[in-house]
């Protein structure tokens, strides 16, 4: 295709402002999903995509409209996957900035058109729903045009519902987004900006040609790695995959697949280029995504183990983000230390695991990744609680923070800063977005954003509130390890990396909850949490004589011998720490964040 007929776009927006119902309406109004075959969010193809209804992945569709190509990008909106995100803008020259008309302007509405401003796509503002009586698009026309810099006339007004002014918005994506510009005659140069695991096909890569053109029964080099590969087949999505006999040229979005069997090989971010003749200079921006979160993940029954080493082997072909390592805790057994992307992607990771491999699984509490720096100068990154040093002397215990925005209504300002500062938060400055609506923005410990922060603000806002945070380096902060302690023997499971000034907070509800969890047992238990040696709280589990046999005066033997056998496989999902019985259902507990 002539590079002059081509328009790469991608739509950004807020999650739940419609990116994947317009996105459907443009499948259906170019022709390319005829009026039987459409079904809603026709792009999210994973089941828990469709199930939630977010997307998690890009996807990548070549529409025809109007003698032209326009290759429309969706991207999921979670700042969890803010790096996919980002990609996929790369590979485009304009942006739809699609914002819902009876909600207005939210966190990821900013994140995303600044990384869209970031990456210099034309940006059309787009107000999506206007069918909604709610909708008040004088309003927020009015406020989306005093963010982007032009007349609240240029924004254009559609519903992906209902389809109206969706055709003048293709139209408008041909005249005002540029075409795209490389040199057909220099090597290959193509971005990777999605990467997805078929268990029929292996690997399928998806591209954007920059420069040069890529062929079938090519030999192809991944710059990063200097891994070559084969091109078995090479192709566009419309909106299924359709060979391209003639390869891929300047300008042009599509996929090829060469036989890998791991998205590792295949990254997200590397550069593509012909292995006859290569490019010297990788395309801007390769970088690995890194784990944010930490959690430890057990198998309930401990036989599942071998399952779910090889469940987290097969969901890791498709993610590179997802690493694990194998982790043993006294109380849980043999399980792995999982690290994320964040809690969104750590709740996706392990449903997956429970719904497409059958397992049952018990998670520790999520953590950060701290820097743990010694008096005699030795460092360690602590990923795990039990890896956080006792014995030696700690000089200084650094954090990750986050630079974060959360927009609202303007009556919240007072219960969104009450959080935030709860939460260690430093306030960096405060915008109206109009009279009603403001940004503020905050630095806060991510640390403290895993924990139940996204709720927390739903909640004091009535659901007004969004969030999103972007990684903004590292500061010293008085951290604490709290070991939760049953008649002595610390438990593993329960430790916890917190602030000196929530270690008491945490020490009381973790004995409290365990106090209600865990039986009475034939003598008294104690439960203590203590930092290193110092106990800060304190519960007890009161004794009982459990004589099961008393119950059954005499004679009948084989019931007696029924109730001793029932009472044997109880206890087999029963955990000993120590000499104390703990019952599986009272670490699944304690361990849920309710
Ligand atoms: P995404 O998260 O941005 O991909 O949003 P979706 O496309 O999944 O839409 C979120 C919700 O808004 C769904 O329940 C849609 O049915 C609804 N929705 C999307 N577009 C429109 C629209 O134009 N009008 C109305 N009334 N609802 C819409
Ligand atoms: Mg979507």
């Amino acid at each position: 295709t002539d590079p002059a007929l081509i328009r790469n776009f991608c739509i950004i927006a807020h999650i739940d402002h419609g990116k994947s119902t317009l996105a459907d309406r443009m499948l259906q109004i170019t022709g390319v999903v005829d009026d039987r075959s459409m079904r809603a969010q026709y792009l999210d193809r994973m089941d828990i995509e469709r199930e939630r209804g977010i997307t998690i992945k890009s996807q990548a569709v070549r529409l025809p409209w109007n003698g032209h190509v326009l290759n429309m990008i969706d991207t999921p909106g979670h700042v969890d996957f803010t790096y996919e995100v980002s990609r996929s803008l790369q590979a485009c020259e304009g942006a739809i900035l699609l914002v819902d008309a009876a909600q207005g302007i939210e966190a990821q509405t900013l994140a995303n058109l600044y990384l869209a401003m970031h990456n210099d796509l034309h940006i059309i503002p787009v107000l999506n729903k206007i069918d909604l009586p709610a909708a008040q698009p004088e309003k927020f026309a009015e406020e989306l045009a005093g963010l982007i810099g032009c007349d609240p006339s240029d924004v254009l007004r559609v519903s992906g519902k209902t389809g109206v002014g969706v055709k003048e918005l293709l139209d408008h994506v041909v005249e005002t987004v540029p075409a795209p510009v490389g040199d057909a005659d220099a090597a290959a140069r193509a971005l990777i900006f999605d990467s997805v695991y078929d268990t029929y096909r292996g690997v399928v890569t998806y591209v954007r040609v920059v420069d040069g053109h890529l062929g079938k029964r090519e030999r192809i080099t991944m710059m990063s790695t200097q891994a070559t590969h084969e091109t078995l087949e090479i192709g566009v999505i419309s909106p299924e995959p359709k060979v391209a006999e003639k390869g891929l040229g300047v300008g042009e979005v599509g996929y090829l697949i060469t036989g890998v069997k791991d998205v590792r090989q295949s990254r997200v971010g590397d550069t593509v280029t012909s292995a006859a003749r290569g490019a010297t200079e990788m395309l801007a921006g390769y970088d690995h995504p890194r784990p944010m979160v930490f959690s430890g993940l057990y198998p309930i029954d401990g036989d599942e183990y071998p399952e779910l080493r090889e469940a987290l082997d097969k969901l890791q072909l498709n993610d590179a983000s997802l690493v694990y390592e194998p982790e043993t805790s006294a109380a849980l057994g043999f399980g792995f230390r999982v690290g994320f992307l964040g809690l969104l992607h750590m709740e996706i990771i392990r449903e997956r695991l429970e719904r497409e491999f059958g397992l049952s699984l018990i998670s520790t509490a999520p953590n950060v990744v701290y820097r743990v720096v010694m008096e005699d100068g030795k460092e360690l990154t602590v990923t795990n609680p039990s890896e956080f040093p006792t014995g030696g002397k700690i000089a200084q215990v650094f954090e990750p923070v986050t630079k974060s925005t959360i927009l609202a209504p303007a009556e919240f300002i007072g219960a969104i800063m009450e959080i935030c500062q709860g939460r260690r938060g430093q306030l960096q400055g405060m915008d109206y977005l109009s009279e009603d609506r403001v940004e503020i923005r905050y630095t806060l410990p991510l640390g403290e954003i895993i924990f139940d922060f996204f709720d927390q603000l739903k909640s004091r806002t009535r659901g007004y509130a969004s969030l999103d945070y972007e990684p903004a380096g590292e500061q010293e902060a008085d951290l604490v390890k709290v070991d939760i302690l049953l008649q002595g023997e610390p438990v593993d499971a329960f430790s916890a990396i917190v602030h000196k000034d929530k270690a008491y907070g945490y020490g009381v509800d973790m004995a409290k909850k365990l106090r209600e969890l865990i039986p009475r047992q034939q003598f008294e238990v104690p439960i203590q949490a203590a930092i290193g040696a110092r106990v800060i709280a304190r519960e007890n589990i009161r004794a009982i004589r459990k004589d099961v046999l008393a119950k059954c005066y005499g004679g009948d033997i084989s019931r007696k011998r029924k109730l001793l056998e029932k009472q044997k496989e109880g206890k087999k999902r029963m955990k000993m720490v120590g000499r104390v019985e703990v019952p599986q259902e009272a670490f699944v507990a304690a361990l849920s964040t309710e």
